[in-house]
């Protein structure tokens, strides 16, 4: 029998793009978000063409096309000496060569798109101010008022959703700390690139800093060791926190110093990785996005696999059980998830890495020309998402 509806939990990225690819096969879905409303929460992101292909199949793209920039490039810097170690060119290359365009924009640029196609689609439901901590899909069904054919828990890294599913990962502290913050273009230092993505690279530390056209401001993200274990995401830090963040970041360059040591309100993300678990009960229910595999940004991909993963398991759900297609689903995704969990691992130790092995690192990127380096990126940048 076909399936007719689903409740999701969550109203995040992966949430609203699962709600709208089912829609597209004619599935209808309740989405279940805990927030009053959907405000700006979170900070820039890059939208890679695997992500943004898939918007684009959900109608979703040309309103993001207005507002975002697409950047020239991605160049990786030297924080202390500020010297290009190397580049990858995105803009009109992005699409000539993965086939979609490579973007950034601020989240809630994205989820506004997303919400905007949400609300206007008749067999989508939102309900705002809903939060949901149940045990099954039963008790999902008794408070909705509603059956389901299935539940997707996409409520990111302190899922409630996993008690429905034996298994399920937990979320593990990686020992690294994102600072984000944002400077507005006309305050800006000279060394922000205004076209581009700007990685500054440091021993145990990397700074990453891009323009959101849209704010008219640069987003900045600094990632550093630290030992705050805390669950809130977009906190002050502390005092004490934002002096150990500065000592991460000793040695480099001074106006990029400058620049942290006057960001009085930037915000503390503690960085949590989803350890290996069940995706889904075998039944009724699958986790999705960050609620089933978080991991650290260093590949910048944690929104393109939310959305990979809703398009592709709706694509699945159209002509299976939800049993048959949380299986296939399971055995198609998780390769792709542990790739890309080794390429931000390995992106790790480049990006942080120190004395010789660093001049090593450097020396090896300034011998590789663009082209080569693009073609490190064709199995996350080219994938055709199945839907
Ligand atoms: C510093 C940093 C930089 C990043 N940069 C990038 C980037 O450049 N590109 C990229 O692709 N990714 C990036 N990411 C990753 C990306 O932000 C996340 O992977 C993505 O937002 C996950 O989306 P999600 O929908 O799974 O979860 P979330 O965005 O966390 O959404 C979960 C939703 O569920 C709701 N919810 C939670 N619990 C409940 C409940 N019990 N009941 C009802 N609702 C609930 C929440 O309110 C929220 O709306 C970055 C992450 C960080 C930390």
């Amino acid at each position: 029998m076909p399936i007719k509806a689903a409740a999701i939990i969550g109203a995040g990225i992966a949430g609203l793009t699962a709600a709208l690819a089912l829609a597209r096969h004619g599935i209808a879905s309740d989405v279940f978000e805990q927030a009053e409303a959907l405000t700006e929460v979170g900070a820039g992101l890059q939208i890679s063409p695997n992500a943004s292909r898939i918007l684009d199949t959900l109608g979703v793209l040309e309103a993001l096309r207005h507002v975002w920039l697409e950047p020239e490039a991605v160049h990786l810097v030297s924080g202390s000496s500020l010297r290009p170690v190397a580049s990858i060119p995105c803009g009109n290359f992005a699409r000539e060569r993965w086939g979609a365009p490579y973007g950034a924009a601020h989240r809630a640029t994205l989820q506004n798109a997303l919400l905007d196609a949400v609300t206007s689609n008749a067999l989508c439901r939102l309900h705002l101010g809903r939060h949901i901590d149940i045990r099954d899909k039963q008790a999902l069904e008794q408070a909705a008022g509603r059956e389901f054919d299935l539940v997707i828990g996409a409520d990111g890294v302190w899922s409630k959703a996993h008690a429905m599913v034996p298994g399920a990962p937990s979320p593990l502290f990686s020992g690294n700390i994102a600072w984000r913050f944002s400077i507005a273009e006309a305050a800006a230092p000279a060394i922000l690139n205004e076209t581009s993505v700007t990685a500054f690279l440091g021993s145990s530390s990397h700074l990453v800093c891009y323009p959101i056209r849209e704010n008219a401001a640069f987003n900045i993200v600094a990632i550093v060791s630290g030992s705050s274990t805390s669950r809130d995401w977009g906190a002050a830090g502390s005092k004490a926190q934002r002096e150990q963040m500065l000592r991460g970041f000793s040695g480099w360059n001074s106006a990029i110093l400058r620049l942290l040591e006057n960001q009085e309100q930037a915000s503390f993300w503690p960085l949590y990785e989803m350890k290996a678990g069940r995706w889904h009960n075998g039944r009724d229910t699958i986790l999705i996005g960050d609620a089933a595999h978080a991991m650290m940004p260093f590949a910048a991909q944690g929104a393109a696999m939310a959305i990979e993963d809703a398009f592709e398991l709706a694509g699945l759900l159209s002509a299976r059980t939800p049993a048959e297609a949380f299986e296939l689903y399971e055995k198609h995704r998780a390769p792709r998830i542990a790739r890309l969990r080794q390429r931000a691992a390995f992106n790790q130790f480049a990006y942080h890495a120190g004395g010789p092995i660093r001049l090593a690192r450097d020396l090896v990127l300034s011998l590789r020309p663009p082209q080569s380096l693009a073609a490190d990126m064709d199995w996350i940048y080219g994938y055709r998402a199945i839907g």
